[in-house]
């Protein structure tokens, strides 16, 4: 494909004490470049650990099977050096925890030009002229200065904005952003997705936005991805999808928000009945036991994507409303 990252097939079985977890059951990821998708669903519905297969960090003994390409080279056809260095050129992350990223006993410009002295091979001069350059465009202060500080010198919007430096030190094409703003008040929340939308515009980045928030996703993406357990139940066109939802389960998440509002923190409201148990699932449609429209036949086989390459929805009765 001409896709600018393809994941395909995507598993993770995670054994626990309780029994196995089958956290991704099979994904597939297209994105073009300079495309935003979108990617939501409840807790623990396996977006984190879709976006730690695609760079390469499944938690620790999980079984993974699958196959991630960026820029047409299929990873699993690279040494394991070689593959850990195309991710690390090509795909930068932004996860919700700066501190978990940042390494607290290190002074920051060291940190952000880590990686272009390993991937890159750039001179001690280059790295702190890079440095400098990233920390300006992610709009900290007195950049020059700021090098030599260490992250708790740092507000916590700050330090968020020092990762998504670090996350472009080697011009990557692809950012990926696991709830990267989850963890920051209101205002600060929308400069830093501001600041990741202005980044994607200048720099043509194709962008992961992983958030449970639905207003977030339905304002700043071209493409929605909806999960549930460990699938992508509903892919489409974010306006498609919001407006004439195809998955019964995209349809109660939409309707368990009052209203999108943008200026408040809107919250995933729960669904009714519980989550699925990723230890116990069978093989019809795991959302079956939650839904409304269930019959016999969704319990016999988890069903295939239905409704066209552009927005498909993996429900047999697709297009029919609950009474
Ligand atoms: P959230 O919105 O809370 O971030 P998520 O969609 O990112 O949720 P994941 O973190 O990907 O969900 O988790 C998917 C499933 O895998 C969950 O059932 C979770 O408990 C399980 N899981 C993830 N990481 C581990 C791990 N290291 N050990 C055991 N189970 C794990
Ligand atoms: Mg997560």
């Amino acid at each position: 494909t001409d896709a600018l990252l393809d994941v395909r097939d995507a598993r993770c079985v995670i054994p626990t004490p309780k029994g196995d977890i089958v956290a991704l059951g099979g994904v597939d990821l297209p994105l073009a470049g300079g495309e935003v998708l979108g990617l939501v669903g409840e807790s623990g519905s396996g977006k984190s650990t879709l976006a730690k297969f695609v760079i390469g960090a499944p938690p620790p003994g999980a079984r993974t099977s699958g196959r991630t390409t960026v820029k047409g080279v299929d990873l699993a056809e690279q040494s394991p050096e070689r593959a850990r260095e195309l991710r690390g050129r090509h795909i930068g992350t932004v996860f919700q925890d700066p501190m978990m990223a940042l390494n607290p006993v290190v002074p920051i410009g060291r940190q952000i030009s880590e990686a272009p002295r390993f991937l890159l091979g750039m001179s001690a001069r280059e790295r702190r002229d890079l440095a400098v350059e990233l920390l300006t465009l992610v709009g900290i202060p007195e950049p020059e200065r700021r090098l030599k500080h260490y992250p708790h010198q740092f507000s916590g919007g700050m330090r968020q904005r020092v990762t998504i430096a670090m996350a472009l030190a080697c011009s990557p094409d692809i950012l990926i952003a696991d709830e990267a703003t989850t963890a920051l008040d209101v205002t600060v929340q929308r400069q830093i997705l501001d600041l990741l939308a202005d980044l994607v515009e200048q720099r043509s980045l194709a962008m992961v936005l992983v958030s449970h928030d639905l207003s977030v996703i339905a304002g700043r993406t071209h493409t929605t991805a909806v999960m549930y357990a460990g699938r992508i139940v509903e892919y489409g066109p974010t306006a498609r999808v919001f407006a004439a939802p195809r998955h019964p389960y995209t349809r109660a998440l939409l309707e368990a928000i009052p209203r999108l509002d943008a200026d408040e923190r809107s919250r995933m409201v729960a669904i009714p009945r519980a989550p699925p148990d990723l230890a116990a699932l069978d093989q019809g449609c795991s959302f079956a036991p939650r839904c409304a429209l269930a019959t016999d036949a969704c319990r016999d086989a988890f069903p295939e994507p239905r409704g066209g390459d552009t927005h498909w929805a993996r429900c047999i009765h697709t297009g029919e409303q609950a009474e």
